[in-house]
């Protein structure tokens, strides 16, 4: 070897050196504070911006950057958004309990935990391929750019963090705009995934979101020409304007999930598969239980079953002392109706028995009473931890009411029986996009059940459980005559 081809190669050696140790991140303290903004780039704002047009431009350039790096640039990527998920789960659920002051802190930081497995990821992201007599064709999945997000204050950081897993798996990068409730620790948890993406990738601002997010700003968003897609997960009035968007829209809207109990049922797992479901978070989840229609037969025993399970029955008198504090009108003329009142919403069980005027034991999670189908707990989404059980004739009736008080969301159906020919009757006539056999609505999403788990369920507009390919459009690329390897050698052309 000469002097002349040596020193070039120990410059390259050292220049490797180098760009390993900057890759591991080795030699920096490890909260260092943010580089300030290169010229012309968003590097050092890890995600947290004040308008929707630079959360978007910072957006737009971390999605050209994640397309060199291809699938391993994501997978690195989503591996730290988990990581944080799991090994920060009891900090940030701690700050997302402490900011919107709805749900129970254990399942806070549970909704956290689960990213770290139970989310697809770019493992999801599977070619196909037909291969035939005139040679190949392959779909792969491609990404849209940029994805406009708005998320629910019932979960927030977990949606973001699930969508981010899903979004970037795609090839895509993310701009949320949160729920000004949980606006806090969405920015917190945002910067934390992004600031160790930026360590180890050199890219930031995969997930960017609005600090101060407002109506205005999600209209904001919604229209901005750099947005591709919009995914938006929240109650009727977001949904709406989503799917009145000029914009693909993927909409996870919301849900009012019944509960069939028949004569067949295991009536003691049924009712630990109800308090289960309706009491995490305190029945936050949009897939929670929140009515249950109960077959005459086996009433009052489902009733004697759901005591001896822990939750606490409240009389006729203590039901109505609740329903006239818990639900509230909103809105004027015809548009005049019942929701939640947010003094109850997520509360504790403890919070709803003072309300009703019953005395309620500690470790009680959820309460329970009988009503008719004409109290508003049956209609309304009420997101707390009371649940109306209504007494039917026979299982038609069940039936018939279920699909009723889920007003045709599509959303989530849940029935214990053991009869197949019941089963299938619910599950064709409510037409929903979970629809759970014998356990709790959380077995929906895998969570004791099989199958995978995203925070945005999309019903209206059809995708379901959303996974990665949710966020890609397909592409095909086809040969013609070549590359085929099945056939006759004589038949290749030369
Ligand atoms: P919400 O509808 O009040 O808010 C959701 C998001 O939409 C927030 O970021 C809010 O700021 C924004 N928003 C509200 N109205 C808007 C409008 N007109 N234009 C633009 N943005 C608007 O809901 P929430 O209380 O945060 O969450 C609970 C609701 O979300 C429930 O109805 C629940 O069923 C539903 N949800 C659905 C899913 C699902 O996967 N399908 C998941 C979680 C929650």
């Amino acid at each position: 070897m000469t002097a002349a081809t040596s020193t070039p190669d120990i410059a390259a050696i050292v220049r490797q050196v180098l760009a390993e140790i900057a890759a591991s991140g080795a030699g920096r303290p490890a909260a260092a504070p943010p580089a300030p903004h290169a010229a012309g780039s968003f590097a050092g704002a890890h995600g947290v911006f004040s308008s929707v047009d630079e959360a978007v431009r910072a957006a737009t350039e971390a999605f050209e950057q994640l397309e060199r790096l291809g699938v391993e640039g994501r997978r690195r990527a989503i591996a730290h958004i988990r990581r944080i998920a799991i090994d920060d789960a009891e900090e940030l659920g701690r700050m997302e309990f402490a900011e919107t002051k709805i749900g129970r802190l254990d399942h806070k930081i549970g909704k956290l935990k689960v990213l770290g497995e139970k989310v697809p990821g770019v493992e999801f992201m599977q070619s196909e391929v037909f291969s035939g007599d005139h040679g190949l064709a392959v779909i792969e999945h491609a990404p849209f750019g940029v994805i406009g997000a708005i998320t629910p204050v019932t979960h927030s950081l977990p949606t973001i963090a699930c969508n981010a897993i899903n979004m970037i798996a795609g090839g895509n990068t993310v701009v949320v705009n949160p729920h000004p409730s949980g606006r806090k620790v969405a920015a917190e948890g945002v910067r934390r995934f992004n600031a160790a993406i930026h360590r180890d990738l050199g890219i930031d601002n995969l997930v960017s979101l609005v600090a101060e997010p407002s109506l205005e700003s999600a209209g904001q968003l919604f229209n901005h020409r750099g947005v591709k897609l919009i995914c938006v997960t929240g109650g009727p009035a977001v949904a709406r304007a989503a799917l009145q968007s000029s914009k693909r829209a993927i909409v996870a809207g919301p849900g009012n999930p019944p509960v069939v109990v028949d004569e067949t049922a295991d009536l003691d797992n049924a009712a630990r598969s109800i308090i289960a479901g309706a009491a995490y978070d305190n029945n936050l989840l949009c897939i929670g239980e929140k009515q249950v229609f109960v077959v005459a037969a086996v009433f009052d025993r489902m009733m004697a079953a759901m005591e001896r399970a822990g939750a606490l029955r409240l009389s006729g008198s203590q039901v109505e002392a609740l329903t006239r504090r818990a639900l509230v009108m909103t809105g004027e003329g015809e548009h005049r109706h019942l929701v939640p009142c947010k003094d109850f919403i997520g509360q504790d069980a403890a919070v709803l028995a003072q309300a009703a005027e019953a005395a309620c034991g500690a470790g009680v999670e959820l309460l329970f009473g009988e009503t008719d189908n004409a109290n508003p707990f049956v209609p309304v989404e009420q997101m707390m931890p009371f649940v109306p059980f209504v007494r039917c004739q026979d299982v038609d009736e069940a039936i018939r009411l279920a699909h009723e008080s889920e007003h045709g969301f599509r959303h989530t159906a849940i029935i214990h029986s053991t009869d197949v020919r019941t089963m299938t009757r619910m599950g064709r006539l409510l037409d929903t996009t979970l629809f759970v056999k014998n356990g709790p609505s959380v077995a929906g999403l895998g969570l004791g059940g099989e199958g995978y788990l995203s925070f945005s369920i999309a019903t209206p507009t059809g995708e379901g459980v959303t996974t990665p390919l949710t966020f890609t459009r397909q592409r095909r690329c086809t040969l013609v005559d070549d590359l085929r390897i099945l056939g006759s050698p004589a038949a290749v052309r030369s």
